[in-house]
């Protein structure tokens, strides 16, 4: 049986390819996973995702354990059989959605009561329980279960929130176990105070993951934080695990990431935005909804290679998106994720190549271009 490992291929700076092999299947690194919060990727078939270029999803432990239960899924076959999706899935801890989602929180050593933004039953998380419900869901690579204060925050409130985080990590290690060809992976946090993510990596490491997440990024403090943060964090961790960046990003963002030593990338953006009428192409952002487009009769990207631009025009997404058809949602979606894919596939060939550097000029310049001229 194939066990979980991780292999770098090539290095260019610091950005890194690789392989992470799974059982499940393999995962070509830089990755980037769209979001199926509630066991689907919003508007997508799963074939369709796959036919993007996705290796692996991501799957929210809060929303599932929520609707329709963990348990339920579980006697069901698991989620991968649940939603038609054979190939490998992340899910993350529930932890971050609580702080986010639930309603009458309530904080403690122990983990966090919530009642739930659904229905308001009451729940417990817990670094043990969620490790239970991970298990249930049949994941592939298993998120710790942690803590993560709002950025800005003041050190002492980081420093609180991380070392509880880092308790936790402990506990989520224990209660996994040793499950062969499954992952689980610690989350590194202290805000953007250096010292502290020096402390939180040490910890974990001590610990001892298959892979680390920079987490606690993504949550307000801008970019220019965010890649200030990067710009250290990664070589904290050890080399030859993977290192993902939970929920970034924008293409800008995934790129700036990946150029300082980051491996795996989520984000409901290209899901969400298709669904919001907007495009994210290699000449930046477009908005359908405009009205420049009701008689465009180009695609969205002549170059690009997805069924949306293939066979649909600027005048017919327009139009399909102002009276609100749901194939707006699908085309847009479908474009986005496979706009995302190729940024990570000439990514990981420009690394591979030693090209790194020219690749994100070439990048930057395109976007720099903005859209197409109106017609
Ligand atoms: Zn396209």
């Amino acid at each position: 049986m194939t066990r979980f490992s991780f292999s770098l291929t090539a290095t260019d700076g610091a950005a890194r390819t690789g392989v992470i092999s799974t059982p499940r299947g393999d995962i070509r690194t830089p990755a980037f996973m769209p979001v199926g919060t509630a066991a689907t990727v919003k508007a997508m078939m799963p074939d369709s995702v796959r036919a993007t270029g996705a290796d692996i999803l991501l799957g929210n432990t809060y929303h599932l354990m929520l609707r329709p239960g963990a348990e339920r899924i579980a006697r069901l076959g698991g989620l991968h059989k649940f939603m038609n999706w054979d190939r490998p899935i992340l899910t993350d801890s529930g932890g971050f959605q609580v702080m986010s989602l639930a309603e009458l929180r309530k904080l403690t050593e122990k983990g966090v009561t919530f009642r739930s933004h659904i229905d308001g039953s009451k729940h417990e998380l817990t670094p043990e329980r969620s490790m239970e419900i991970q298990k249930l869901l049949g994941s592939d690579i298993v998120m710790c279960f942690d803590e993560c204060p709002a950025l800005p925050a003041d050190d002492k409130r980081v420093a609180e929130s991380m070392r509880l985080s880092m308790r936790w990590a402990q506990r989520s290690r224990d209660a996994f176990g040793d499950r062969p060809g499954h992952a689980l992976f610690g989350i590194m946090q202290g805000g953007v105070t250096e010292h502290l993510r020096a402390e939180s990596a040490e910890a974990l490491t001590v610990i001892g993951f298959d892979g680390y997440a920079v987490g606690g990024l993504a949550v307000g403090e801008g970019q220019e934080a965010m890649f200030g943060v990067l710009d250290y964090a990664p070589a904290m961790l050890p080399t030859d695990k993977p290192r993902y960046l939970m929920g970034v990003g924008k293409p800008d963002d995934i790129v700036g990431a990946v150029k300082r030593g980051i491996d795996m990338m989520d984000c409901v953006l290209p899901s969400r935005s298709g669904r919001t009428g907007q495009a994210w192409t290699r000449r930046g952002q477009v908005n359908i909804k405009n009205a420049r487009h009701a008689d465009d009769p180009r695609p969205l990207d002549e170059d690009c290679s997805c069924p949306t631009c293939q066979g649909y025009s600027r005048a017919y997404l327009h139009h399909v998106f102002r009276a609100q058809e749901m194939i707006s949602g699908m085309l847009l979606t479908w474009h986005n994720l496979h706009y995302y894919q190729e940024i990570m596939q000439g990514m990981r060939d420009a690394i591979a190549q030693g090209r790194f550097a020219d690749w994100e000029v070439d990048f930057h310049r395109q976007r720099e271009m903005g859209d197409i001229e109106k017609l």
